[in-house]
């Protein structure tokens, strides 16, 4: 089969399988965190469980981005530089900066998050090598691309941001649950959880691929029933939770 057949398969397949794993999420949250349960198999500390999984983007999408690339122009290599940006902070900084790195996690779950990954490095690193229309120079000045760029750092922003608040409320070691305040957390209970979801969506702008478009989709999947789990969780626990608050988007949802 030529690969182009095989992506294109994969890439329909990906929206499919996007749509209902956001059904099943919605009524079986992710087993880590606050959502850890027993019957999922052996587990590891949370901090390699993200370190393992999260380092597989970093890496394969290199190296789909490399493979049989004879056209690299500065703003692929751009993209790629956007990419590792994102996925080095989250593999290699993140789990050494959370306060309860030993806490275990699920491998089962770290084996869910590697196929995701390697998925969707294949078909970002792809699209923007193969698969795609050329980024000549002058997509830099089209408002997609500039659109997109303010979104995709928007969002990296707000969710380093939200991530170092919520780190704030823990001592090192601590597993207890505080109501995060500042930051988007005025508004909605998972401001890490909108960043990320912002950020996402501004790459599949300023690439404006069906693979950044697929990835975005996921991230929604993954996300947003995770911030309804998430507020439902808070709200029952905490009685004074903040009535206003709204689980993700500002004042919608
Ligand atoms: P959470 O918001 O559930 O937790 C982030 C960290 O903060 C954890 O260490 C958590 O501890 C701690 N924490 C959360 N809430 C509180 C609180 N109220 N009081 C004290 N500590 C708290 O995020 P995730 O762990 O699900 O995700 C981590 C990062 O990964 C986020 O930036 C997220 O956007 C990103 N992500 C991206 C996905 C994608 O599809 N692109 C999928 C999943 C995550 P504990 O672990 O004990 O709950």
């Amino acid at each position: 089969m030529h690969e182009y057949t095989f992506y294109r398969a994969l890439l329909v397949s990906w929206f499919f399988v996007a749509a209902v794993t956001f059904i099943v999420l919605l009524f079986i949250p992710a087993p880590y965190g606050r959502h850890s349960r027993s019957g999922w198999g052996p587990s590891i500390q949370t901090r390699f469980g993200w370190m393992i999984m999260e380092a597989i983007s970093p890496l394969f999408f290199t190296l789909f981005f490399f493979l049989d690339n004879k056209g690299i122009s500065p703003v692929t290599f751009f993209f790629l530089c956007l990419w590792l940006m994102h996925y080095i902070q989250r593999s290699f900084l993140y789990p050494f900066l959370i306060k309860n790195g030993k806490k275990p996690m699920a491998l089962s779950v770290v084996g869910m998050a590697i196929v995701f990954n390697v998925v969707n490095t294949y078909l970002n690193g792809r699209a923007l090598t193969l698969f795609s229309h050329s980024y000549a120079l002058s997509w830099t000045r089209d408002p997609r691309f500039i659109i997109g760029l303010l979104l995709f750092f928007g969002g990296f922003f707000i969710n380093i941001h939200s991530d170092a608040l919520l780190r704030r409320l823990r001592i090192t070691g601590s597993e207890t649950y505080k109501v995060p305040v500042g930051g988007l957390f005025t508004f909605v209970s998972s401001a890490n959880y909108f960043g990320e979801i912002i950020e996402w969506y501004g790459w599949a702008c300023l690439a404006w691929s069906l693979a950044g478009l697929s990835f975005a989709v996921w991230t929604t999947a993954n996300l947003v029933p995770r911030a309804l789990a998430h507020h439902n969780w808070y709200r029952k626990t905490f009685a004074d939770y903040p009535k206003r608050r709204k689980a993700i988007v500002p004042f919608l949802l």
